[in-house]
């Protein structure tokens, strides 16, 4: 018996992802890529012997790693408990590197980072989080003895959050709007829907401490002042199972992810950008997806499509006007874009630079916070100022770098493209601002001097290359009125089989959130073509009781 077959446009981590999920379920699935290898926003860039991870480089909840890893061909292992108990304990992952498990080892071995970030101010001081409560306190009360009392009711605020709309409900895909009116007064109880920043502010009175319990929406592309309290969890999420990183970098995690693919019976096929989705149907009728077209004409036949792309792209440039009654162009322009980034790669040499006071991760902020984002995310200028995010991998892996070299990107939030800015003259400009400022602060002393390899993205990057909407960094802007049933969502309103994977669709954006939306989108089209309900819905007892053969359907 043949099997069903599907596409999936786009080998970012969520259509990797989600790949691996299909092939558990017993389809036939092709990746079509549009660049020459895996990763999407995590592609790798390889120069002079450097290695760089172009996007994400915080990995947190190894479990949902771990849990790809572990899928067996034709397993439909999609009813196992999303959190089981054995994860639930924090202590040793965060610490003693118990974090890879047996089945993601084969294919990538995955550390903990502590600390978790380096936080800088302006000023030059800074504050290392790490998780640790004793450390933590410690900090809080160099900075201001007053807010110990306002992190103790912030914590158990966040661990609130993080219970309820994590646990619980992370995994909850919104498909229509009573399943969002269900859960609405839960968060309205937890104050989760108020903005994050004014959140914090309720807790804690010292401007830097807001800072640091408000940051971390920014490494997915939210504002702070703008997203949902909800975006607490992530607090949670960091503390609860650490912060990771895979040895070689997060294309070391790509590359497994494509081995495990292809060793479930998945077809990578890169240099092939799809053009066209193919659909069949009437505009007010049942419409479905036949296929997909590439840029070269040739055509390719499917029962299920998914696209990993970009929101906007998938639905303004691949699908015609006349099978879109609900993702029309009008709502798809009106759909707001995240921030984008100028990302800096840069090598550089180590000499004498045993004692560089950095970490893996630096997170280092400008003289403003609040002016600045909204700069970038509501007037849409450039700065005078930044702030930025400062990765250096080799102080944990230095293969990363030729010997005697650090191998280290610095990204820094800009507007995305809504701006109007011309970045061929701009992303010269403000590299050149932000390494000068790197080595006159005395953060890399000599920098210039010792600088062998530098390269950067900006907004154009993600336009052009990645395909994504305004040069958008990070997918649709995670805002109370872009979450959950009002994300774009992952069962497409308009084409019966046709679905989305990847930071635009629920639940959001960040490698574990893409994670989280392969599962979400596997089990809808799990539903779709009726693969074992009980499995599906998550009551099913055994793996073998829910065996499917798609064949079948
Ligand atoms: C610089 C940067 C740093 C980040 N840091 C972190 C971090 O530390 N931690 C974290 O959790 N998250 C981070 N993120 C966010 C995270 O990287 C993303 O949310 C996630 O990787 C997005 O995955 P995705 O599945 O949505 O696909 P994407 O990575 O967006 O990939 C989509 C793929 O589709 C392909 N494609 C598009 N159109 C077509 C077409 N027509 N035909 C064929 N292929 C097509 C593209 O080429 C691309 O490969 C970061 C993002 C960036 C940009």
């Amino acid at each position: 018996m043949s099997r069903k077959k599907a596409i999936i446009i786009g080998s970012g981590i969520g259509g990797l992802s989600l790949g691996i999920r299909l092939q558990s379920l017993g389809f036939e699935t092709t990746i079509f890529e549009k660049l020459d290898a895996p990763g999407g926003r995590a592609y790798v860039r390889k120069a002079d012997g450097f290695v760089f991870d172009m996007g994400p480089t915080v990995l947190t909840v190894p479990h949902f790693i771990e849990e790809l890893f572990s899928l067996e061909k034709d397993a439909a292992a999609l009813g196992e408990p999303d959190f089981p108990a054995e994860i639930m304990d924090p202590k040793d992952r965060i610490k003693t590197g118990i974090t890879s498990g047996p089945n993601t080892l084969k294919y990538v071995k995955i550390i903990p980072i502590l600390p978790f970030y380096r936080i800088y101010f302006d000023d030059g001081t800074y504050f290392d989080y790490d998780g640790d409560p004793e450390n933590t306190r410690r900090q809080i009360e160099a900075i201001e003895p007053e807010d110990l009392e306002g992190y103790d009711r912030f914590h158990d605020a966040a661990k609130a959050i993080f219970d309820r709309g994590f646990i619980e409900l992370g995994y909850t895909y919104f498909g229509d709007i009573f399943s969002m009116l269900k859960v609405a007064p839960d968060l309205i109880r937890l104050d989760a829907v108020r903005p994050l920043f004014s959140f914090v502010k309720r807790y804690f009175k010292s401007p830097k401490l807001q800072q640091v319990f408000s940051f971390e929406p920014l490494l997915v592309g939210g504002n702070p002042l703008k997203v949902p309290a909800i975006y607490a969890m992530i607090h949670f999420v960091e503390k609860t199972w650490g912060i990771h990183f895979a040895m070689g970098g997060t294309g070391a995690l790509v590359n497994g992810f494509v081995r495990k693919f292809e060793e479930l019976g998945g077809t990578m096929q890169y240099n092939s950008e799809v053009a066209k989705i193919d659909v069949e149907g009437a505009w007010l009728g049942k419409k479905t997806a036949q296929g997909i077209t590439l840029a070269d004409g040739t055509q390719h036949t499917a029962d299920v499509v998914i696209s990993n792309g970009d929101y906007a792209h998938t639905y303004s440039k691949l699908i015609e006007p006349k099978y879109r009654l609900i993702n029309q162009d009008l709502k798809v322009k009106l759909t707001g874009q995240s921030m984008s980034i100028l990302v800096i790669y840069f090598g550089f040499k180590a000499d004498g630079l045993e004692d560089l006071d950095l970490r893996h991760h630096n997170i280092i902020l400008g003289p403003r916070y609040e002016e600045l984002l909204t700069e970038i995310f509501d007037q849409k200028v450039l700065s005078p100022d930044f702030s930025q995010y400062l990765h250096i991998p080799s102080l944990t892996d230095p293969s990363m770098a030729p010997p005697g070299h650090h191998a280290a990107y610095t990204l820094v939030p800009v507007p995305n493209n809504a701006s109007g800015i011309d970045w061929d003259i701009e992303g010269p400009k403000l590299t050149d601002k932000v390494l000068t400022f790197l080595e006159e602060r005395g953060y890399i002393p000599d920098l210039k001097a010792r600088l062998v390899y530098q390269s950067h993205v900006t907004p154009d990057y993600f336009e052009g290359t990645l395909n994504s909407y305004l040069g958008n960094g990070f997918g649709v802007e995670p805002v109370l009125t872009q979450s959950a049933f009002f994300r774009p969502h992952n069962r497409s309103e308009d084409i019966s089989n046709l679905y989305l994977v990847g930071a635009s669709s629920q639940p959001g954006g960040g490698t574990p959130s893409v994670m989280m939306c392969a599962k979400m989108t596997a089990r809808e089209i799990a539903k779709n073509f009726n693969i074992s309900a009980d499995v599906v819905n998550g009551v099913g007892s055994s793996r073998a009781e829910s065996k499917p053969e798609v064949a079948k359907v």
